[in-house]
């Protein structure tokens, strides 16, 4: 039956359904959900009209029924499944316990082979906008976490070597979870925006007390900023207090009138006196830790005595 149509093969279809994923950050829609999807893969693979509307019949003999489905659609499922099996994707049963959407999802390993596909350097995975499940289940625990009222921002206790070997899916996870966790926005001044190819958010996972001084890769000691505002954070200029305001620093009072101006925006100094809060997520247990936001106040943060 596949050949009368001239369907290609199995490990084809395969490798096209990777690196679609990967085109599409590491994620897709299950089938039956995701249309655009579905056709993408036979575009990808250049089915012509014939071998995307060729069916298969199979008889239910003892119903007496007769169904039919799309050959192309079965060669498709057959492909994921392939994936699943080989531990390259997590199919939408497995994805939706992580996230709620039924969704294809590459694992680390699938992730590796498809940038191998599609001849991007494995180093460059850090810097991509790449979904895998591996990172998804670290962000997914982190959104889940217990808030303790004695909270300690700090990884005390953890050697150089082992943080470093753990860091890199540790910092993908602490990423995801803290951009989904404030709906991609900044938590200071609301912005929100994401590539034309919409895989990556303008906006950034900042640490409150500094990964590189050991500060915790989790919700309690994290908040989305955009690049300014992350700027701006970790020098200084702004810092949040306990009723999650921004505090200004006083020095920008010493600043010349035309800095720090986008047009008719003050981007730091229109901060000054707000009395709202930031955004915060929808939960209070991942809000930043006031642990975490004095640490920053007390040692980041040009305050009046500094
Ligand atoms: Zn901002």
């Amino acid at each position: 039956m596949l050949r009368r149509f001239g369907m290609p093969p199995r490990k084809r279809v395969s490798q096209t359904l990777m690196r679609v994923l990967l085109k599409h950050g590491g994620v897709v829609k299950e089938f039956a959900s995701g249309q655009q999807v579905v056709r993408e893969i036979a575009d990808e693979l250049g089915l012509n009209e014939r071998q995307r509307s060729a069916c298969l019949e199979t008889v239910y003999r003892k119903e007496g029924r007769l169904k039919k489905s799309l050959l192309w659609h079965r060669l498709l499922f057959r492909a994921a499944d392939a994936l699943a099996r080989h531990g390259l994707a997590s199919r939408p049963t497995r994805t939706a316990r992580l996230t709620e959407q039924r969704e294809w999802m590459l694992t680390e390993k699938g992730l590796d082979e498809a940038l191998g596909l599609c001849g991007i350097p494995a180093e460059k995975k850090e810097s991509l906008p790449l979904r895998s499940y591996e990172v998804q289940r670290i962000a997914s625990t982190l959104a889940r976490s217990a808030r303790a009222e004695d909270y300690d921002p700090f990884d005390r206790g953890k050697n150089t070597v082992v943080r470093q070997e753990k860091s890199t899916l540790r910092g993908r996870g602490f990423r995801q979870a803290v951009i989904d966790a404030y709906d991609c926005r900044c938590a200071i001044c609301g912005l929100k925006i994401r590539s034309p190819d919409a895989l990556s958010w303008e906006v950034e996972a900042a640490h409150i007390v500094p990964s590189g001084l050991l500060g915790k890769d989790d919700l309690c000691n994290g908040i989305a900023l955009c690049r300014l505002h992350h700027w701006a954070f970790d020098v200084g200029w702004l810092t949040l207090l306990d009723s999650y305001r921004v505090q200004v620093s006083p020095r920008v009072d010493g600043l010349p009138p035309t800095w720090g101006r986008i047009g008719g925006y003050e981007c730091i100094r229109a901060l000054a006196g707000n009395p709202g809060r930031i955004r915060l997520p929808y939960r209070e247990e991942i809000y930043p830790h006031p642990n975490a936001m004095r640490w920053h106040r007390e040692n980041v943060f040009y305050g009046r005595d500094r």
